[in-house]
């Protein structure tokens, strides 16, 4: 009997939860679509397409078009299939069974999954009660335990709070390991080091199209980083991982930065209204001991003891959001949806008399 080995045998397919909600407010997808114009713009690339022809395997242009919006070279810069790809891809380049790879806790899951399928050992630095970073601890641990690599995000998933671009450089530089900044949600702050990526020989700093370009169906992720780390991403990556449907999308969109800019404000303004929103069911409901964190990406984070609960009745009505170790995940929508969570967990408080 063939016998499946230990690294695959109890791993599930990724379950996200699908059938039919109303409003989907758990994945921290944009509400934002383009513009007709932009549109059009897609849709004339489109025609163009010749179907039975591989895809450019250096994706020089969509490259070229992110490395313009964000002021990097495009030698610096690889595109993958989503930055989950591109997560994986750097794995398998930079680490070897029996490595150590940093991880910090809560953050976002898929890192210590890329981890195990290459067969390394993971540590994790649990954050602070509230949520933020201990750096000394984090590049204590890394050292310590001789860490070939260490992962995080910035803003985080699930927390939603930035850590200091100072706090990122003390980290970077401080540790021997490769560091992998995921920055899918920085385009909704303001700390990135994607302006100083070069002058740091441990540093790939990744971005995606999911989140504030509001391209998540296209699957289209980068890293940038030294030509020397991004040589190597480029030999180990399968060579046709993005399609060229992707890839022409994808320099439509990412050649409009106004599109950009405007999805960024108008889903800054949606995130600020529900996290207001929470602030206010707060005060009228001590009970239900909600606790928000200011939030620096698109979406609120609440710690509540009734966060299961919360879940299951928000679900019944409909709304589908996103509960992560006791806690509730809440992407920003259009205003209807915000305002409909918003009722909808008042109600639940109202009625659990919290
Ligand atoms: C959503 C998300 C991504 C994006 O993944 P894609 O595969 O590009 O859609 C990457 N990192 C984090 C932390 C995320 O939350």
């Amino acid at each position: 009997m063939f016998e499946l080995n230990e690294k695959v045998r109890n791993l599930k397919p990724y379950d996200p939860i699908t059938g039919k909600y109303q409003i989907r407010l758990d994945a921290n997808e944009s509400f934002v679509t383009p513009s007709q114009e932009l549109r059009e713009q897609i849709d004339e690339e489109l025609r163009h397409i010749h179907f039975n022809r591989y895809p450019d395997p250096f994706a020089n242009d969509v490259r070229k078009a992110f490395a313009d919006l964000y002021g990097v070279p495009r030698s610096c810069v690889m595109a993958g299939n989503g930055s989950d790809e591109v997560i994986s891809v750097v794995m398998n380049a930079f680490l070897q069974k029996g490595d150590t790879v940093v991880t910090l806790s809560p953050d976002f899951s898929m890192y210590a999954f890329y981890a195990s399928l290459v067969e390394c050992r993971v540590v994790t630095v649990e954050k602070n009660a509230d949520c933020t970073v201990d750096v000394d601890r984090v590049i204590e641990t890394c050292n310590r335990e001789h860490a070939r690599m260490l992962v995080f995000s910035n803003p985080c998933n699930p927390t939603s709070l930035v850590l200091a671009r100072e706090a990122v450089r003390k980290i970077v530089s401080s540790v021997q390991a490769l560091v992998v900044l995921d920055e899918a949600y920085m385009d909704f702050s303001d700390q990135s080091l994607l302006s100083e990526f070069a002058g740091y020989d441990n540093l790939l700093i990744l971005k995606t199209c999911s989140k504030a370009l509001g391209m998540a169906a296209i699957r289209l992720g980068f890293a940038v980083g030294t030509e020397k780390l991004i040589d190597v991403l480029q030999a180990v990556k399968s060579p046709y991982n993005v399609n060229t449907l992707t890839q022409a999308i994808g320099t439509v969109v990412l050649s409009n930065p106004g599109y950009l800019n405007a999805a960024v404000q108008r889903i800054l303004e949606s995130r600020d209204e529900l996290y207001e929103g929470f602030l206010q069911l707060q005060e009228a409901h001590p009970g239900a001991q909600l606790r928000i964190f200011k939030p620096d990406a698109n979406f609120v984070y609440i710690q509540t003891p009734k966060a299961a609960e919360i879940f299951e009745y928000l679900k019944e009505k409909g709304i589908i959001v996103r509960l992560t170790g006791g806690c509730l995940r809440i992407s920003a929508g259009r205003n209807y949806e915000n305002e409909a969570v918003l009722r909808e967990v008042g109600e639940y408080l109202k009625g659990a008399n919290a």
